[in-house]
């Protein structure tokens, strides 16, 4: 480490961050990190976690209308924002302790400020000192992009949308990707009249064209607003509060909140990172080489900010296989292939490996197998809402490359099946386990 202040440093302590500083303090590296929101990042402040919390509570709507047909007398229920809200955040608060404690019990020094890069081994931090390191790690993560629209700034993102006031009685949400879908679920679910938006007439483009067929499909049935080919030409805001959207090709609308959930680009702005000579793609993320070494030497970066596969296991792991390699003597590589995904709508949807069309046309011959049923519980809760599996195998192998489903519980089902399509297996190796019967999970095995 001769004349470096640090053996690593670390800008960004998020998913890919920590677990990066950690693991290389505990292979003896003297690490510090910088962050400057709150240590634990998207995932865990304003992403995953909290989301996921809202699913949960969101549910309940759900699950106390089905109690009445299995017997219980549920009286009329009222929800309230404000007590979910606080009990949500005070979790997080409990989760930002918790990964702090982690770094701190593992001799990672954490600087509560932004940092920026002055060259390969320099870092500034805001209160202007300079540090040196002997390697560094970006890992800072993506933020939420918003359209330059007139009055874009009576809208809000996914940063803010845990902190809200009031649950807006109609809500507006921009986008058709996982984040959009998720809060239309949620928001539908906790009362409020929910009207998504979108540029083209593709919902969660990269998924499954039958699965997200049928998520769209269950959603217009629930009573979601969906409105395609509508680009925003202007959001004002009235004397009372409202938000006025004008958009192509629709009516205007006035809603009590507008939702920006229209992608996410690589924390890259005002880095410094020109300064050791790191090299950006056309979407401003750092380019990295398979042990995510960016084009200069000595920096590295992981997670969102390489816009690789932006979901925080990943982001783990990239942060993990880094330590290990730089600093473990024990080089490994992260696959980035088949790696499961959901979408916690409401129901939910999974998938891992190839979708139909992308097999089709990279393997040419594929069968498709599905399922299309209605979970045993619905039946009897007369909930008409129809689960679809899918399975995608190679025509000439009979190995499954891609599994899809929508459904209660799909990404719980999901996670254990994903292990049979990562190592290889065929659909003949499913169709040779037995049923657990009665399941949803059993249509795995079952599939015509
Ligand atoms: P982050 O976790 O974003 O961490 C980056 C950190 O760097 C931040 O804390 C930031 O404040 C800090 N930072 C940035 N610049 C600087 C600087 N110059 N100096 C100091 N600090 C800096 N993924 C899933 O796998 N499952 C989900 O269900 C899921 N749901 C999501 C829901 C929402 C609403 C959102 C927004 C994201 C969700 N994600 C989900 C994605 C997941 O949160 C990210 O993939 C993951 O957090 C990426 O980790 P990271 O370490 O790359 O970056």
């Amino acid at each position: 480490m001769a004349g470096y202040d640090y053996d690593l440093f670390v800008i960004g302590a998020g998913s890919g961050g920590v677990r990066a500083a950690r693991v290389s303090a505990a292979h003896g590296a003297k690490v510090a990190i910088a962050e400057e929101f709150r240590v634990g990042g998207t995932c865990v402040i304003r992403g995953c976690v909290p989301k996921k919390l809202l699913v949960f509570g969101a549910h309940f709507a759900e699950d106390l209308k089905d109690a009445r047909r299995f017997g219980w007398n549920v009286p009329d229920c009222d929800f309230e924002w404000t007590t979910l809200r606080d009990n949500v955040l005070s979790e997080v608060d409990r989760l930002n302790q918790a990964y702090t404690q982690t770094l701190t019990n593992n001799n990672v020094e954490i600087i509560h400020q932004r940092a920026t890069v002055t060259g390969p081994h320099g870092v500034r931090l805001a209160d202007g000192r300079e540090v040196s390191a002997k390697v560094i790690l970006v890992a800072t993560g993506a933020r939420p992009d918003v359209p330059s629209c007139p009055g874009h700034e009576h809208g809000i993102t996914s940063n803010e949308v845990f902190h809200l006031e009031a649950l807006p009685k109609r809500v507006l949400i921009a986008g058709a990707g996982y984040i959009a879908n998720e809060f239309a679920g949620i928001f539908h679910q906790f009362g409020s009249k929910v009207t998504l938006i979108n540029r083209t007439d593709v919902i969660l483009r990269g998924y499954d064209e039958s699965i997200r067929d049928r998520l769209l499909q269950i959603a217009m049935m629930k009573g979601i607003d969906f409105r395609f080919h509508a680009e925003f030409r202007g959001i004002t805001k009235d004397k009372d509060g409202c938000l006025t959207v004008e958009m192509t090709n629709h009516e205007p609308i006035t809603v009590d909140c507008v939702l920006f959930a229209t992608g996410r680009v690589p924390n890259t702005t005002d880095l410094g990172l020109e300064n050791a000579g790191v090299e950006l793609d056309a979407k401003g993320a750092v380019k990295v080489d398979e042990d995510s070494r960016s084009t200069c030497p000595s920096i590295y970066a992981v997670g969102d900010v390489t816009n690789r596969i932006q979901l925080t296991p990943v982001a783990i792991r990239e942060g993990h296989a880094f330590a290990d390699t730089v600093f473990g003597g024990n080089p490994w590589r992260v696959d980035h292939e088949n790696v499961p995904h959901a979408v916690f709508s409401h129901p939910p949807m999974a998938g891992v490996g190839l979708t139909e069309s992308q097999a089709r046309q990279k393997l040419g011959s594929v069968k498709v197998y599905q399922s299309d049923f209605r979970a045993m519980k619905n039946v009897l809760a007369g909930r008409n809402e129809r689960a679809l599996y899918k399975m995608v195998c190679d025509g000439v192998t009979d190995r499954v490359v891609g599994l899809h489903m929508i459904g209660p519980d799909a990404p719980e089902i999901l996670q254990a099946a994903a292990i049979a399509v990562k190592a290889g297996l065929t659909k003949a190796d499913f169709d040779a386990t037995v049923a657990l019967h009665p399941t949803m999970a059993e249509e795995l095995v079952l599939m015509r």
